[in-house]
């Protein structure tokens, strides 16, 4: 089955805003995927949607085969989500701050730790485990976010445009991170307005705007066209 399988999927906010108006696509298992379009798009409504934090108008998602409506916590357990912001407690360090997620999944703590450092040393913070978080770079930072999504070994990757605002030095250290982790077999799904950063990262995008699909295939093809 696909890793992801979006169908005629709909989004009609309360104030009236369409900000999906059936959008389609699938990606393959392994694939990277770069979802991009302008600030507006949908993009952030469709990942939201995706992970279950934003609830559908009408449509259908399923993350390997299954359906995230009808089997929203089977669904969630494939998933791993790296929202825009940072949110973890900058109090706390990157490893206590691995740990913990993975405890909140159940994942026992001795299991937890294993998984901990692998993840720190695959986003090269593995240096900084015993930091407090607060002192860390900015890319840092952003790495850390990878490595925590990372914990619960999702077989599915989605991050919400997690490399806008930061300069280009954080984006190459964040671009390696995330090749590393595809390289292992997640499959990978990002949202983005750089198209340097699709072209870099993605075999295969779709460009949304204003709520529609407007292109899609393997980035070669779109490249040769634009
Ligand atoms: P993108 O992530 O591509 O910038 P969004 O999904 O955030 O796009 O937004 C798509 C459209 O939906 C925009 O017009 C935006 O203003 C609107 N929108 C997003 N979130 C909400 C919300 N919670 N309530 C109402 N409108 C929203
Ligand atoms: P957008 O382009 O969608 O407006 P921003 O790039 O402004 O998003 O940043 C999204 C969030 O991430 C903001 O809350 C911002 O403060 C935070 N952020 C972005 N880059 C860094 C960084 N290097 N260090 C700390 N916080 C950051």
């Amino acid at each position: 089955p696909a890793a992801l399988s979006v169908r005629d999927l709909r989004k009609t906010y309360d104030n009236g805003v369409e900000a999906l108006k059936g959008v389609s696509l699938d990606v393959v298992p392994g694939d990277f995927y770069a979802l991009l379009g302008p600030n507006g798009a949908g993009k952030s409504t469709l990942i939201g949607i995706i992970s279950s934090l934003v609830n559908k108008t009408a449509g259908e998602v399923r993350v390997f085969d299954v359906d995230i409506h009808a089997e929203r916590s089977r669904a969630m357990r494939l998933l791993g989500l790296v929202p825009q912001e940072l949110n973890f407690n900058m109090f706390e360090k990157p490893l206590d701050i691995l740990v913990n997620y993975a405890g909140f999944y159940g994942i026992p703590r001795a299991e937890a730790i294993v998984r901990a450092e692998a993840e720190l040393r695959s986003a090269q913070l593995w240096d900084k485990a015993q930091m407090m978080s607060r002192t860390l770079s900015g890319g840092m930072k952003r790495r850390l976010m990878i490595a925590r999504a990372m914990m619960t070994r999702p077989r599915l990757l989605i991050l919400d445009e997690p490399t806008a605002g930061v300069d280009i030095e954080i984006r190459r250290g964040m671009w390696q991170t995330l090749r590393r982790i595809n390289a292992s077999g997640t499959t990978i799904i990002l949202t983005t307005h750089y198209l340097e950063e699709a072209e870099n990262l993605c075999r295969n995008l779709a460009i949304i705007d204003h709520g529609r699909i407007v292109e899609s295939g393997p980035m070669r093809s779109l490249l040769a066209k634009l």
